[in-house]
């Protein structure tokens, strides 16, 4: 039976694990923490992202700690201007096979986790740093700080943005210096004053900043993630506690609109940063010899079109498929159904990374653009904000 190494036990770790637990493996998720984070923040699961979920057998219980937005509404904070709608619900459900859900991070990693629970061929280690790599004959072996060694056939690196495997292993890293920060917090669905916001997805356009809420969970509670031009060097990961104040600057000029009503509801605030972004171009950035990168350790991209965890979720379920096509479990060619894996999925996330990119630029874009951008939205509607190639089922 061949041995698997999968490095992170992040969203992108956790569904490599349950992709590959069907087959005759022996499978260990290494994770460098003891225990999982249970961080406030949410996802989007777009209909590719449920698609996937539904792949795994999971989509009952995502389906269960979900909110169900009804519509994905765009605004332009300055003019107080709704520009354009996409009904979400039913409608995208029928559109697509499956639904459009908003989860806490911290929910779908619990489901991920229990998908896990009594495996006998997947070990989870916990509290295990992999800080070294070597690539030998038919093996590759892992090691921690304490010199403990593991060695197996073939390795999956999931761990992440700042992964120590892309580093070690591979020449070009995707993610570049810190060129914007996000703020975030996570209103209870408790007060009056949220309640009319609880049901739909909003993206607001600002000058040189924009802002996204949308209801999480069974409660609708509500995420709200700005994104500003601020540059901050030495701040790494998503949870650095912050001051309103850090970017209130911004809303002040609209006290009026209903997005400045609601930040100011939460006066607790993480600050997380957003990279440069270099799009994947070619397999070899994703997978060498029995290596291949998963999730953000093989393509960070820009939270704008709300995709990093659902590519994550889409490469899990590539290898599998791949996998099922493959007679030999015991005598399988790592090498290939790795590069097959990623000859699947560059071109695919290439274009989400770009297209995340630009909506950056959208999103925040002033003067004359941004008056052609409003025309163009108001004029375009429902077919400027749905995704048919990124939302429809993958072959
Ligand atoms: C605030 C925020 C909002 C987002 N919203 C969305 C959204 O709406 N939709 C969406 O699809 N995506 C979204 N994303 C992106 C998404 O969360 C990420 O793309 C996704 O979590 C990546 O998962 P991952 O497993 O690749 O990486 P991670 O979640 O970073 O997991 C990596 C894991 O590896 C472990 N690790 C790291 N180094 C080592 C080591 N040396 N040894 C052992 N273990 C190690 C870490 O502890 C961690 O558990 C959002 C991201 C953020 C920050």
């Amino acid at each position: 039976m061949h041995d698997i190494s999968i490095i992170g036990g992040g969203i992108s770790g956790l569904s490599a694990g349950i992709a590959l637990k069907q087959f005759p493996l022996k499978i260990k998720i290494f994770e460098r923490n003891e225990s999982f984070s249970n961080l406030g923040a949410g996802i989007q699961l777009a209909p590719n992202a449920t698609c996937s979920v539904s792949s795994l057998g999971l989509l009952d219980e995502v389906l269960e700690k979900s909110a169900h937005p009804n519509r994905l509404l765009v605004f332009d904070i300055a003019l107080n201007q709704h520009l354009c709608c996409m009904e979400l619900g039913s409608n995208i459900a029928s559109k697509y096979g499956y639904p459009y859900l908003t989860i806490l991070r911290s929910d779908l990693h619990s489901i991920l986790e229990n998908k896990l629970q009594g495996s006998k061929n997947i070990e989870i280690v916990r509290g295990f740093k992999i800080s070294d790599l070597k690539i030998l004959k038919n093996k590759i072996a892992v090691f921690n700080n304490q010199g403990n060694r593991y060695d197996s056939h073939a390795l999956i690196g999931s761990d992440g943005i700042h992964s120590i495997i892309q580093k070690s292993q591979f020449k070009n890293n995707s993610i570049g210096s810190n060129e914007s920060t996000a703020f975030r917090t996570l209103i209870k669905n408790d007060c009056k004053s949220i309640n009319k916001h609880s049901k739909d997805i909003k993206v607001w356009f600002g000058n040189n900043f924009h802002a996204v809420t949308y209801p999480v969970g069974l409660n609708n509670d509500i995420n709200i993630v700005v994104v500003t031009k601020q540059i901050h060097h030495n701040c790494y990961g998503w949870s650095n506690p912050c001051e309103l104040n850090d970017f209130f600057y911004l809303f002040a000029p609209y006290p009026n609109s209903e997005i400045t009503k609601l930040i100011i509801s939460s006066s607790e605030w993480f600050r997380w940063p957003i990279y440069k972004c270099k799009p994947i171009k070619k397999i070899n950035e994703m997978t060498k010899s029995s290596i291949i990168l998963l999730g953000d350790a093989a393509h960070y991209m820009k939270p704008h079109l709300a995709q990093g965890a659902s590519m994550a979720l889409e490469d899990s379920c590539q290898i599998s498929y791949l996998l099922k096509k493959t007679k030999f479990i015991n005598k399988i060619d790592w090498n290939k159904v790795f590069e097959q894996t990623a000859k699947k999925r560059v071109k695919r996330i290439s274009k989400v990374q770009k297209r995340s990119i630009l909506n950056g630029y959208i999103f925040q874009c002033s003067g004359i653009l941004r008056m052609f951008r409003n025309i163009i939205l108001k004029c375009l509607g429902n077919f400027a904000v749905d995704q048919k190639w990124l939302f429809k089922r993958q072959s």
